[in-house]
């Protein structure tokens, strides 16, 4: 599929984020990138998945908690975390998961969840009662410190108020992740059902733009990659088709060869 993508060169730009869409006078779309580069276009097609992903940090006294050498958020690797004492934060299967795989290195697992269900499958909660994981719960974290030998203090607050301070060497905060669509709000985007309403050409309400994948929203959308492969298809088509209204409509990329 990459292959065939490449077919016609097209210019690949990584690890950059659109940070803003706006359109001049001239007709031409200027995209920004986070870099700060600009690229310029007189067609778009929007397929940022369900939005800008964005962490769920851990609100604190302070603020939010930032990352640290110690402290970490998910997703990531912690293989380097063996043999220490973790606290997992956080009640989802995600969490559970993580508690579980870490007490099989760690020299102990404290997995703390701020309601009194655990929201994880049955068997996930079965194989937690059996492991050696230190279920608390429900307590939420207040405060969190780290102390002059990289160890963490973690301050936890029970339903009655009632206080306790726990130490470990590494905290990992596992609370999920959002879907941000401010971005997109800011570049004139209006959202049902937190989409961009398309049409049947994948046309939104800016001429030139289409949208396709999990970000398009029309009656009986389905959020699935086959959709998206197809939706892509049709805005591909419907911008050559903006861009070029001779072009014609139904074209293959595979060829019978006699
Ligand atoms: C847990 C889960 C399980 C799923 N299981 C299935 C399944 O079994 N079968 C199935 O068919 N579908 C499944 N789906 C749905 C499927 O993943 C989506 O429908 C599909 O990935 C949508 O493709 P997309 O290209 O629209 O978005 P995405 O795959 O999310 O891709 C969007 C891309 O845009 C990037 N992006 C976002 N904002 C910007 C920006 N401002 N600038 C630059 N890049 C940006 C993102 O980093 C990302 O790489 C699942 C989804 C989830 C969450």
């Amino acid at each position: 599929m990459f292959e065939q993508a490449m077919m016609y060169e097209p210019t690949l730009v990584l690890n950059q984020e659109v940070t803003d869409l706006q359109r001049e006078e001239n007709g031409l779309y200027v995209l920004t990138t986070h870099s700060g580069d600009r690229h310029f276009t007189r067609t778009v097609i929007i397929a940022v998945g369900a939005g800008t992903y964005k962490i769920r940090h851990l609100q604190i006294k302070d603020g939010y908690l930032q990352e640290g050498e110690h402290i970490h958020y998910e997703p990531m690797d912690l293989s380097g975390i063996s043999g220490r004492r973790v606290a997992v934060y956080g009640g989802l299967s995600a969490a559970v998961q993580r508690a579980m795989a870490l007490s099989e290195t760690a020299e102990q697992v404290t997995l703390i969840h701020n309601r009194e269900q655990l929201n994880a499958l049955e068997e996930e909660l079965e194989a937690l009662a059996k492991s050696p994981v230190i279920v608390k719960k429900p307590y939420t974290i207040t405060d969190v410190r780290e102390d002059e030998g990289g160890r963490i203090e973690v301050f936890i607050s029970d339903a009655n108020g009632r206080d306790e301070r726990l130490v470990v060497d590494d905290l990992v905060i596992s609370h999920g992740y959002h879907f941000d669509l401010e971005p997109l709000k800011k570049w004139g985007f209006t959202f049902e059902n937190r989409r961009i309403p398309v049409n049947n050409k994948m046309e939104t309400k800016f001429e030139g733009v289409y949208a396709a994948g999990d970000i398009a929203g029309y009656p009986n959308k389905w959020r699935l990659i086959s959709s998206a492969f197809t939706e892509a298809i049709t805005a591909v088509n419907s911008a050559k088709k903006y861009l070029d209204p001779s072009a014609p409509s139904q074209v293959y990329s595979t060829f019978v060869r006699k």
